[in-house]
């Protein structure tokens, strides 16, 4: 196999803190091969897995992975010990267990000729910065390439740079990939202002044409419009303009895809699932009365607490979303091939979206749990709940989600939402 050019954040730390959290959220979907395995290792009674439940179910979802693993009554992996440790990895050793196990909270993504290593924030010790530095895990992290990217990996093609334009060579998407990383470096300066002026710039750009902008004028295009940017959002405003009420009507249809949890129990009753998300949506789409139930963490609250909750920031704000963004950006997690296809403005609207829905899901939190104003773990639960799906549920990836965020940045929606929820 042709050596894996490995691109590692340099931002982050992770080490596994035996949480459980990620075996009882995912169902994990698994090949042929791995269930054969599993069929081998035997597992009984007496190894703790009750002989009512199923170790492994069909899996209608995908063609490659025909399975997925058993669940507990409470939905927890059929393999997870009261302990949080695996039962596989405690009987059989780490590579005895699914590929997908042995992967999370990692991500392979194609970077032009490069792979980089991203990571879900699904994950809480991801989301608190816990353990070893990523770029300190490379042995593992070669190991767990060589098992994910095909032999003789070349390149994919690159993304569309925005919904109009297409064909960018990989070298001019990466200087705006590269750009937009750099918007978010410097410590000092508010977060919020950071990504009020991206979204103007990644705005500009996404209007632009590039049938004659390629190479070095892309370098130049770029520093136009990022100082045109910094003009019109020199420091962060006093006043928040009014959201458009369809843009308020968009943005709650999109909590209602992050607030939920997909469960086994309704993979299991797909109809009383599809019921229960068409009585979601209605609700959110209302925006009055009582949140409906999406998740045990989200109790019900009234919508008109959650918009009026006037809570400030609590003060690992700035540091959490900063890393959040950057690690999406340089993990290429916000368009192409990773993020449904969506070209890199869109993309990155998408994830500035993400600011808005996680802190009205941590208002949500913090109302449910008494308290006066949000809590760093309330932004951390919530930030886990809603990166859940960022890249992963289907739902984000059709049309009709994607328009919702086109539409929200035409109607100017985008910049009010975050200055109206990072308050
Ligand atoms: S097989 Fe093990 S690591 Fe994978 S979800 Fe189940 S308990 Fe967790």
């Amino acid at each position: 196999m042709a050596k894996i050019d490995l691109q590692l954040p340099t931002i982050q730390n992770w080490s596994c803190h035996n949480c459980g959290g990620c075996c009882r959220q995912h169902l994990i979907a698994i090949t042929e091969d791995e269930k054969q395995r599993i069929d081998r290792q035997k597992w009984t009674e007496k190894d703790g897995i009750s002989e009512s439940v199923a170790v492994v179910e069909k899996n209608s979802d995908s063609k490659t992975r025909p399975w997925r693993l058993g669940h507990q009554k409470d939905g927890a992996c059929v393999f997870l010990q009261d302990d949080g440790l695996c039962r596989i990895h405690a009987k059989f050793g780490e590579e005895a267990k699914p590929l997908a196990c042995r992967l999370y909270p990692y991500a392979f993504h194609p970077m032009g000729k490069k792979i980089t290593v991203g990571l879900r924030y699904s994950c809480p010790s991801v989301v608190a910065n816990k353990g070893a530095g990523v770029a300190d895990q490379i042995g593992d992290l070669k190991k767990y390439a060589k098992a994910v990217v095909p032999d003789h990996y070349q390149q994919t093609p690159p993304p569309n740079i925005t919904p109009k334009e297409k064909s960018l060579e990989w070298s001019d998407i990466l200087k705006v990939v590269s750009s937009l990383d750099a918007a978010f470096e410097d410590a000092e300066t508010p977060f919020t202002l950071q990504m009020l002026r991206t979204v103007s710039w990644v705005n500009l750009l996404s209007q632009s044409s590039f049938e004659k902008i390629q190479g070095t004028r892309i370098d130049d295009l770029l520093e136009l419009l990022i100082a045109a940017a910094e003009m019109e959002w020199e420091e962060l405003p006093t006043e928040v303009e009014r959201i458009s009420r369809i843009g308020r009507v968009m943005f709650r249809l999109m909590i209602s895809v992050y607030g939920r949890k997909e469960t086994q129990q309704e993979l299991d009753s797909p109809w009383k699932s599809r019921l229960l998300s068409l009585k979601a949506t209605t609700k959110f789409a209302w925006g009055g009365g009582q949140t409906p139930e999406l998740y045990e963490m989200l109790p019900p609250v009234s919508f008109a607490e959650i918009e009026n909750f006037n809570c400030g920031l609590p003060e690992g704000f700035d540091e959490l979303f900063r890393r959040y963004v950057r690690m999406k950006i340089q993990g290429m997690h916000f368009c192409g091939a990773a993020y449904y296809f969506y070209p890199v403005t869109t993309g990155f609207f998408s994830l500035a979206l993400m600011v808005p829905v996680t802190l009205w899901l941590a208002r949500w939190i913090a109302i449910g749990q008494n308290h006066d104003q949000v809590t760093q773990d309330d932004l951390e639960l919530a930030m886990a709940i809603a990166d859940h799906h960022h890249g992963y549920s289907p739902v984000l990836g059709l049309s009709p989600f994607r328009k919702r965020v086109e539409y929200l940045n035409s109607f100017g929606d985008i910049p009010r939402l975050i200055l109206n929820y990072a308050r």
